[in-house]
């Protein structure tokens, strides 16, 4: 197969790009606090001549097209991990947070597409909007920028995102239509019992036999009230309370994470386990502040996968593209945009480096920039040529 025109203007670019990504690996930010990544996005942006727009906390978008017909969304994340990197790149970080997922180089993908959409202005009917998010991993960013308009001015008709992995070799990348990762619920409990002397148990509540007796009940749950077949995982990682052995301490916490797929494993699950926590710790005569901060599953629109895979493999060719990749027990915040517009969520191969296979968020981790030109060419072609078809 010949090499594909967009593929080879990446690769053309090449250097550049991974001039971009190394200095955003050396200079990892978190969270929603990321001022140098921001500000070397949007100068970066400037300096092709396109006008990047503030969206959020801490989200940039640009557009790039002739504004008629439809708009597609590009998504890129920008913020690292709060963990030490243990390679010895030359350009690793050394400031206490790393790039173990992998944002810095979708910040890189979109900073080249930004780069050959912006070449390519005149082949573009529509508009790709083209997103830079933070907070991804403690899933906030997504749904900030959203709330701040991003699906709006121009309304969003589809949009697509790439995560780089390395369980796919360099050149391979995968997709599974439907529920692509799972839904993530995190409980964070505080049970009021009333604090005593261990000599006077009749004057006190023990609120460590409260959050025992939960913790039982909430692991039968999954064993016991759901399929066989369905896939969740609900566990307790936190627990406790009480200082010494002879006080009844006056409080106790509690905290776990629920994952699943589909929503109704997902609801039933979330209900129980509230439903649990409260008639436990009445039953027990405590009181209880009960937090959750819940993350949708990503979802794989099936007719935009339908329309976008001839694209992606006019750039990886025909057997380059593996359907059906494992859905990810972790989570994704693009989730939130799934439940808005089509979405196609897709795993770009970049397995590491010589003999470093290490899974994502390990300080080990050396992802492939191999993947970088692929990256690029596979959301350019694909954006203009679903608008082209739109
Ligand atoms: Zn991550
Ligand atoms: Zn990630």
């Amino acid at each position: 197969m010949t090499k594909h025109e967009t593929l080879i203007l990446a690769e053309n670019f090449q250097e550049e790009f991974i001039h971009h990504r190394r200095h955003l690996h050396q200079h990892p930010e978190i969270g929603f606090e990321l001022p140098n990544t921001v500000a070397y996005v949007e100068k970066t942006l400037l300096s092709m001549g396109l006008t990047p727009q503030k969206v959020g906390q801490a989200g940039l978008v640009v557009t790039i097209g002739n504004g008629n017909g439809k708009t597609i969304l590009l998504r890129g994340d920008m913020d690292a991990l709060p963990m030490e990197e243990n390679t010895d790149l030359p350009f690793k970080s050394t400031n206490g947070f790393a790039h173990t997922c992998g944002h810095d180089i979708h910040t890189t993908f979109m900073l080249g597409a930004a780069k050959l959409l912006k070449e390519k202005e005149k082949e573009i009917h529509g508009t790709v909007k083209i997103m830079f998010q933070p907070a991804e991993e403690i899933g906030l960013g997504a749904k900030d920028m959203i709330e701040n308009g991003l699906l709006e001015n121009p309304k969003v008709d589809a949009a697509l995102a790439l995560h780089v992995t390395p369980d796919l070799e360099v050149g391979k990348f995968g997709y599974k239509p439907g529920i692509a990762a799972s839904s993530l619920d995190g409980f964070f409990l505080k049970v009021q019992g009333k604090g005593g002397h261990s000599s006077e148990p009749q004057n006190a509540i023990d609120p460590l036999m409260i959050v025992n007796a939960i913790y039982n009940q909430m692991n039968t749950l999954v064993s016991k009230e759901i399929d066989p077949k369905e896939r969740a995982v609900l566990v307790i990682g936190k627990m406790g309370g009480g200082t010494v052995a002879n006080i009844i301490p006056d409080t106790a916490h509690l905290e776990a994470t629920l994952r699943s797929f589909k929503p109704e494993v997902r609801d039933h699950l979330f209900n129980r386990v509230q439903e649990i926590i409260d008639a436990t710790v009445k039953m027990m005569r405590g009181t209880y502040e009960l937090k959750t901060i819940s993350t949708p599953s990503l979802y794989n629109n099936e007719t935009l996968c339908k329309q976008v895979v001839p694209f992606v493999k006019e750039i990886l060719g025909e057997d380059n593209l593996q359907i059906d990749a494992e859905p990810l027990a972790g989570t994704e915040d693009f989730s939130y945009i799934s439940q808005q517009v089509p979405t196609m969520f897709m795993w770009a191969g970049s397995n590491g480096l010589g003999d470093n296979n290490y899974p994502l968020h390990n300080p080990n981790i050396m992802l492939d920039e191999g993947v970088i030109p692929l990256g690029v060419a596979v959301v350019v072609h694909s954006a203009i040529s679903w608008l082209n078809q739109a």
